[in-house]
């Protein structure tokens, strides 16, 4: 079985039609999404109705949590603050309801969990940016291997007996005896400074997980949040993946 395991969509439908697009071609038979499927960008609902197309088993993210008022949102940056409400304007009751029923995290086929930003308090969208970041959601980690986001930016951590370490690479073959905490970047709004839209592909047949780029029509979505007077930063920083 392939897994096609995305998130951080952000609205940008430019960019999660081109990752649908290689996951399709890449055999994909199940659809895995990390949350934040909106805020930023200008199609909010359109990416939650693809979503729920694809039937991927989703869990819900902070700027998701936001739209529906669960968040405090005076910690986000004028510029998401100003996405969040657009946001709520743009999505229709059913999207919202859709969205309100999202769990915190997921366990997919008694091998793979799914979470937004840490597994300690799902709830607090805590960040996991290093290794030290990841200690405690391998200890809550019921899974061999756990997919994750919030970042923007493409992880991989290892777990074997002794250690905790990342590995710096696209490709990795899982372990026997090891866990893994993988974050396939961001769909809507990489932060990597590669621009190119990220998504991971887990196949169980070869244990392998793999994370992807592909390049998607950054002038429409760029152009989409300027005619939604959407802030030009929000565009901006699509060109140069930041
Ligand atoms: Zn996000």
């Amino acid at each position: 079985m392939r897994y096609g395991i995305f998130g951080d969509v952000h609205g940008n439908l430019e960019a999660l039609e081109a990752v649908i697009a290689a996951m399709e071609e890449d055999g994909v038979e199940k659809y895995l999404c990390l949350g934040d499927l909106v805020g930023y960008g200008a199609n909010p609902g359109e990416c939650v109705d693809r979503i729920r197309e694809l039937e991927a088993v989703t869990v819900i993210g902070n700027h998701d949590y936001a739209v529906l008022d669960l968040l405090d949102i005076s910690e986000f940056n004028m510029y998401a603050q100003e996405a969040i409400f657009f946001s709520q304007k743009a999505l229709s009751a059913a999207q919202l309801k859709w969205l309100k029923e999202l769990p915190l995290t997921a366990d997919v086929d008694e091998r793979l969990t799914l979470f937004h930003g840490t597994l300690d308090q799902p709830e607090q969208f805590h960040y996991l940016e290093v290794v030290e970041d990841a200690e405690l959601s391998f200890e809550l980690l019921e899974t061999p291997v756990g997919f994750f986001g919030h970042t923007h930016v493409p992880l991989v951590v290892e777990e074997d007996e002794e250690t905790i370490g990342v590995v710096e690479a696209d490709e990795v073959e899982l372990e026997e005896g090891c866990r893994y905490l993988v974050n396939p970047g961001s769909v809507g709004q990489p932060r990597d400074g590669i621009p190119d839209a990220a998504y991971g592909l887990y196949d169980d047949a070869t244990d392998t997980v793999t994370i992807y780029r592909v390049e998607y029509d950054i002038e429409t979505a760029q152009q989409k949040i300027r005619d939604a007077h959407l802030p030009e930063f929000l565009a901006e920083r699509l060109a140069g993946g930041w």
